[in-house]
């Protein structure tokens, strides 16, 4: 439902949960975070109320300066922690809104192939897909770029790699994603408003695009994987 990502040159963890509060008028039913810190992914979820993620939060801090947090709006699967966004492998961690229509097969396949799987939802399956493949020496930019066209249905997402602690990776098709340029620092949210307090300056991913983004700013790719230039301009969204 809500998105925001943010590669940062402080700790993330309050201000990931901030925009997700800038986003709660749009419902949801459990929330989660992930951030990059020592080499793990740390991730924190809670069912319900961004009052109990920030009570999970209270007593097991998520430090880093890179993450990634969702409040979610179940399609598939109980609003439960277990399906509670992030999902995540040791490697890759995801958030994700909208529906991947073919999960089931995706899913089999996975199965079949020895993965195990803990949520009931169709966003699971994609971090897998892309987990798979950089734990079979793919860069995050090579497993996207192969993993997105094996997707059906709708979707925006939210990438973080355990082994590339200075990046996250964005994607969008029926899904809106924006990214936002601050000082040194570089952000990815499903809402400009999300990221109103953190920058104004939002460049509008067009259908299909993915994009890399490090704190030095955002490589933006087409549906054929080409780098793209689009324009960045005033949110006009009020902080
Ligand atoms: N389909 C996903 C789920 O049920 C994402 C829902 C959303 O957009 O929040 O977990």
């Amino acid at each position: 439902c809500g998105i925001i990502g943010i590669v940062g040159n402080q700790p993330v963890a309050d201000r990931l949960v901030d925009g997700l509060k800038r986003m709660e008028y749009r419902g949801y039913d459990s929330a989660g975070i992930c951030t990059i810190n020592d080499g793990a992914l740390v991730r924190r979820r809670a069912e319900g109320k961004l009052a109990n993620l920030v009570a999970v939060l209270e007593g097991n801090d998520a430090p880093g300066d890179v993450g990634i947090a969702h409040t979610r709006w179940a399609t598939h699967g109980a609003p439960t922690a277990k399906n509670a966004h992030p999902h995540a492998t040791d490697q890759v961690a995801l958030v994700h809104n909208g529906i991947i229509e073919n999960f089931k097969e995706l899913k089999a396949e996975l199965t079949a192939d020895g993965r195990k799987l803990e949520s009931d939802t169709d966003s699971e399956v994609v971090a897998h897909l892309i987990s798979r493949r950089v734990e079979d020496g793919e860069t995050p930019r090579e497993a996207v770029a192969n993993v997105l066209p094996r997707l059906r249905g709708a979707f925006a997402l939210a990438i973080a790699f355990r082994d590339y602690p200075d990046m996250l990776i964005g994607a969008r098709r029926g899904s809106p994603l924006v990214v936002g340029y601050g000082d040194g620092e570089t952000y990815i949210g499903s809402d400009a408003l999300a990221l109103a307090p953190l920058t104004q300056q939002i460049t509008y991913l067009e259908e299909g695009d993915w994009v890399v983004v490090t704190r030095e700013g955002a490589e933006i790719h087409d549906e054929e994987g080409e780098i793209v230039e689009r324009e960045v301009r005033p949110s006009g969204a009020s902080a």
